[in-house]
């Protein structure tokens, strides 16, 4: 069965995904033209350019081949995975198999990263990846904008006075870097957190696995995040909007909504956005006389 995507919009972006601990997690922003992890690549994810794998578990990795032999099927640019330095050939290696496989290949770029390295999204838009704390090789990343901004002593020059400036190889404008959106993974509280390109961001993607109080050592050894964990995170962060995903089938999501209003401020509730609360499906009327 195709995977049902959820679409909504939180903050300034459309959001399509889905995302449970242990089936699958993909976030697509078409607007940016990237998709966070490839779950089972359901076809919403196939237009978007950049594919960011943060880590190897099947669960968000196992989309990667059919994201890209669906790009070539349907005769678009090569997909871009981009996915941590040491997790990069084996997805070569992947690539190279499934073309033994299928007798063609499916062309794809793929660049491998480590900690704090970027990679140019637009000419005013990059990606930064970093370490986040789920086992090894697991990368958070950020998309941040850079806006240049004419230096406040330029600011009464007229125009053809800044063009002359420019020629002489004065610097105008200073850049500064607007972090839009981060998005950490599957991941235990860490130092990531307090990045400002990721405490920052105009929307946090985060992982909230566990509610229960039984799962607090089942949170622990698989290096998720338990909501109790909610408490110490979220006075460190100053993103106007955060989805939360990952849940586990293990808690309803009402009742995981409530936990979580129970254990953090009011006000923090107010910006989180649990990626699969969505509304409940509507019922075609039954027909008269049956
Ligand atoms: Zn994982």
């Amino acid at each position: 069965m195709p995977t049902r995507v959820v679409q909504k919009t939180v903050g300034d972006y459309a959001i399509v995904g889905y995302s449970l601990a242990g089936e699958e997690t993909t976030i697509a922003l078409p607007e940016l033209n990237v998709c966070f992890d490839a779950g089972r690549a359901p076809r919403e994810i196939v237009p978007i350019d950049t594919l960011c794998v943060s880590h190897g578990h099947m669960d968000h990795a196992a989309g990667i081949p059919y994201y890209l032999s669906q790009r070539s099927f349907i005769g678009t640019s090569p997909g871009r995975v981009v996915i941590h330095q040491r997790l990069a050939p084996h997805v070569a290696e992947l690539m190279a198999c499934w073309s033994k496989i299928e007798g063609h290949e499916s062309p794809a770029e793929i660049i491998g990263v480590s900690d704090g390295q970027e990679v140019p999204l637009r000419r005013d838009l990059l990606l930064r990846a970093y370490a986040v704390r789920h086992g090894a090789f697991a990368l958070g990343f950020s998309i941040i904008e850079r806006r240049h901004k004419l230096k406040p002593e330029y600011a009464d020059r007229t125009g053809p006075q800044l063009v002359e400036l420019k020629k002489q190889g004065i610097s105008i404008q200073n850049t500064i870097e607007v972090p839009l959106v981060a998005y950490v993974g599957d991941t235990a509280d860490g130092p990531h957190f307090d990045l400002d390109h990721v405490r920052n961001a105009h929307l946090l993607i985060m992982e909230c696995t566990f509610f229960d109080p039984e799962h607090v050592v089942r949170a622990q050894a698989g290096k998720h995040i338990h909501v109790r964990d909610m408490r110490k995170i979220l006075p460190r962060l100053r993103n106007p909007h955060i989805l939360l995903g990952h849940v586990t089938r293990r808690t309803d999501l009402r009742a995981a909504k409530r936990i979580l209003q129970n254990h953090i401020d009011p006000v923090d509730a107010e910006r989180i956005t649990f990626l699969m609360d969505r509304p409940p499906r509507v019922r075609k009327p039954e027909a008269p006389g049956i």
